[in-house]
Order: structure tokens, then C-alpha cells, then sequence
């Protein structure tokens, strides 16, 4: 079988043995397994990651290409013929796409006649749950010595056949929120002995949305999603405690940092007019990704200009920016076709794409050891 079957035969293997952020067991150990196949030097810097050598044994930069190897916990609806064996589990973000592209450039580099240096394979856990498992990697020790990191995200809103590059911001600072919001609850029909935690949390979903319209700089973009309310077991039963969970997006670090305490702002405000309590946990999770100038030029260098074509930055995040704190990186998007979103329980790729990627990954590489010598 050539590169490219195998590449599509792989990414079929993961997508029907898909596993979540931080469980991945079976598949860090499958790619481990391809890898030690490739006669590569395999390390397993956490539990569920992996990473591999090729060394040319001669000075030269080392460049350092990644992937994440997570899917998201989604039922899959797909009615693919390789869909997820596992209820509940789904390669929904193309991650599966990600690791075969990988593992494909990395069998065929190994058969290179490479000038000198090293190129570094990570194979990153966790990137759909935040903190995220690239600073885990980064921790330790994966970047030590790297001069160059890449990596790409198959991106089904772009069709097959382009890909984009850009120098600067490409993906926001993603950031996570659980608001708790609690009071004596009570008996439905006598509402006023009782703290309705319900109708706050409601008010509360509305208000929240007076921090991008109306407390930001509309020039600086930024996003606050409730992504989930849950309160109350019963039609006749004030609850005692509504709990909402959410994310916020952002690209400058100052509206970064206001949005935590706009969020404590409003829900401090909502509740005392209801004599509710609240308590918030804010976690920032990733900082934005933001391709570095030279690095990005590199990439685009080896991408055909039929190809490649200029995108808005997205308000999606991704934890490769954790890499991109320690070395020059750049971060593409490779047209994937496809009618569903990301995160879709019927999200499908064109895979056509996985040649691409997988090509992208070996000419960057190549390059990268040119550029950085
Ligand atoms: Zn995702
Ligand atoms: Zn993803």
C-alpha cells in the first residue's frame, strides 16, 4: 500500500476506536506501535502521549511537527461504514485525520535523505479539554531545543483543496466558566417563600451577553457562550441551585483579563436583586494562537499558491499555542470539505484532505531543516 492508503486506513482505524481527552490509552499505544515500525526512537512523555526522534546524527535545527490524538465525548450519527465503535465517543473534530497525517509524514521522512539536525513527532493528548495536554507536553520537556514547531487542523468550513496560512492572531484565547448560583428553593406555587435560582440563572444567560455588546471595545472581538444551564428535577419545586457552565473567546490579553471580573460584575448585581448567592470558578485555558512571521512565511512557501488562500482568524481555540510560547511556530488550516461542523454528531472530512496534510507536513519539515540551519 502506498502512503496515502495507508494514511486513510489508519485514520479509519482511529476513527472507529475513537477515545476522549486524556483517556487515550489504545490509541497513544497504536501510534507508539506504527512509530517503533518506522524504526523510530518512541518516548511517552505523559501517560496517553507520545513522541518520536528522527536524528540525522549531524548538526542541524530541530523541527518539531504535532498533532492531537483526542475525540470528544459525542455520540456519533455519522453512518459512516468505519464509524466509532464506542457509544458515546466520536473522532468529531477530525483529530483522527490529524494523527494518521502525521504518522504518514513520519514514514515518509524516515525514508529521506534528511541534511541534519532532528525532526521531533508529537503526538498530543487532551487538546479538547481544558487546561489542555500540550503544557503537560511542554512540561515535559518536549520543546527543549526546538527551533521550529508546526501544525495543522483539517477545517471543514474550507473546502478540499485550500489551505491557509497567516502570520499573527488565527485563534482566539479560549477560556472556561462554572457559575453557581444558589438559594432556598421551595414549593413552586408559594414562590415568594423561596430564592427562585432558576429565573436568576435565567437572567443571568441574558445579562451575561451585555459583556461583548455593550461592556467590551467592539473593535477588540470576543464571545461569551453559556453552553450549559442545569437546574430543578421537578415542575412543582423551586430548586436550591442552578449552575451554568460556559466559555469565553478573546485575541487582546486586556480584554482578556476584564472578562473574568465583568462576569463576577453582572453576577453579583443579578443575584443580590434576586437574594440569590453565586459563587463563579474562572479558568483560563488557552492563550491565542498566533503564527510567528518567518515561521509562517516558511509554510507558505511550500503550500502551491492555487492553494492557498487568506481566511479571517477564527474564534475557535487550540492549545497549540502552548508550543508556539517556547519556539517560532506556525498553526494551518487544510480544507476539508464536509456539510457538519466541528463538534457535530454527524461531522464528516473529505479525505482527499489526509494527502494534503500529510504532504504539508513533510515539505514544511524539509524546509524548516533549509531555513533554520
Ligand atoms: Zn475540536
Ligand atoms: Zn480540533
Amino acid at each position: 500500500m502506498g502512503v496515502e492508503q495507508n494514511v486513510v486506513a489508519w485514520r479509519r482505524h482511529l476513527h472507529r476506536h475513537p477515545e476522549v481527552s486524556f483517556h487515550e490509552h489504545e490509541t497513544s499505544g497504536w501510534i507508539a506501535d506504527k512509530l517503533e515500525g518506522f524504526s523510530l526512537a518512541v518516548e511517552r512523555p505523559t501517560e496517553t502521549s507520545v513522541l518520536a526522534r528522527l536524528r540525522t546524527g549531524r548538526p542541524g535545527p530541530t523541527i518539531a511537527l504535532r498533532a492531537d490524538i483526542d475525540a470528544l465525548p459525542i455520540h456519533e450519527e455519522s453512518g459512516v461504514a468505519f464509524a466509532s465503535e464506542r457509544p458515546g465517543a466520536m473522532h468529531a473534530c477530525g483529530h483522527d485525520g490529524h494523527t494518521a497525517m502525521l504518522l504518514g509524514a513520519a514514514s515518509q521522512l524516515v525514508a529521506r535523505d534528511l541534511p541534519g539536525g532532528e525532526v521531533r513527532f508529537i503526538f498530543q493528548h487532551g487538546e479538547e479539554l481544558a487546561p489542555g495536554g500540550a503544557r503537560d507536553m511542554v512540561a515535559a520537556g518536549v520543546m527543549e531545543g526546538v527551533d521550529f514547531i508546526y501544525g495543522c487542523h483539517l477545517w471543514t468550513p474550507l473546502e478540499y483543496g485550500k489551505v491557509a496560512a497567516m502570520p499573527g492572531p488565527f485563534m482566539a484565547a479560549a477560556d472556561f466558566f462554572k457559575l453557581t448560583v444558589t438559594g432556598r428553593g421551595g414549593h413552586a406555587g408559594l414562590p415568594h417563600t423561596a430564592v427562585d435560582t432558576i429565573a436568576c440563572a435565567a437572567e443571568l444567560v441574558g445579562s451575561l451577553q451585555h459583556i461583548v455588546s455593550r461592556r467590551l471595545d467592539p473593535l477588540h472581538p470576543a464571545v461569551v457562550t453559556v453552553g450549559s444551564l442545569h437546574a430543578g428535577d421537578a415542575p412543582n419545586v423551586i430548586p436550591g441551585e442552578a449552575v451554568l457552565t460556559g466559555t469565553t473567546r478573546s485575541f487582546d490579553p486586556e480584554v482578556r483579563g476584564r472578562i473574568p471580573m465583568l462576569i463576577e460584575e453582572i453576577a453579583r448585581g443579578v443575584c443580590a436583586a434576586h437574594g440569590a448567592n453565586f459563587e463563579l470558578d474562572f479558568q483560563f485555558g488557552y492563550k491565542p494562537v498566533v503564527n510567528e512571521a518567518r515561521a509562517t512565511e516558511l509554510v507558505r512557501e511550500v503550500i502551491d499558491p492555487a492553494q492557498l488562500v487568506e481566511i479571517e482568524p477564527i474564534m475557535g481555540g487550540d492549545d497549540f499555542s502552548a508550543f508556539q510560547a517556547e519556539a517560532p511556530g506556525c498553526y494551518a488550516f487544510v480544507g476539508a470539505g464536509g456539510a457538519y461542523p466541528h463538534h457535530h454528531p454527524r461531522f464528516v472530512i473529505d479525505e482527499r484532505a489526509l494527502a494534503t496534510g500529510t504532504q504539508l507536513h513533510v515539505d514544511v519539515a524539509l524546509r524548516a531543516l533549509e531555513v533554520f540551519a
